[in-house]
């Protein structure tokens, strides 16, 4: 039986809790398993090694710290910019919009000035999942070659 390590396809359910609230952050239940190339940097770090050596139909729970999730709040990624930048687009808080630099989310609006914050929602944060395996296999020389996996729940080209 394949056990998940590098260079395998992994399909997985999976639910992630923040410990504190146990607020559901995200979940895959109801849609399509999530399907990953392993050993990719497709997943946060933690998330694909506590998962090395499952195999299909095994459930594992773990908790990652901020370290092995989306990594520490940076204060400096606050930042203050003039709403004339937005254009036509009214910035309200808890919009997630996109820049060129990546998608931040919009603090406040006062005045004329936007607070938005480019760390992830989930920086800073410990994060808690619990996975099924769903299965595993070998990847294909294909997805090797293009970094992702193949299939519903990966890459559809
Ligand atoms: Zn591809």
């Amino acid at each position: 039986m394949t056990a998940i390590e590098k260079d395998t396809v992994a399909k997985v359910h999976y639910t992630g809790r923040l410990p504190e609230t146990d607020e559901v952050f995200d979940s895959s239940e109801g849609r399509d398993p999530l399907l990953f190339l392993v050993g990719y940097n497709q997943m946060i770090p933690g998330f694909e090694d506590e998962l090395i050596g499952a195999v299909k139909g095994e459930r594992r729970t773990f908790t990652l710290e901020p370290e092995r999730a989306y990594g520490p709040r940076i204060p400096e990624a606050v930042q203050q910019v003039p709403l004339q930048m937005f254009g036509e687009i009214t910035p309200e808080p808890g919009m997630t919009l996109m820049s060129d630099v990546g998608p931040f989310n919009v603090v406040s609006l006062e005045d004329d000035v936007v607070t938005v914050d480019f760390n992830h929602k989930l920086a800073g944060q410990t994060l808690e999942f619990s996975v099924e395996v769903v299965d595993v296999r070998e990847a294909t020389a294909e997805e090797l070659e293009h970094g992702h996996a193949h299939g519903p729940g990966g890459v559809n080209h």
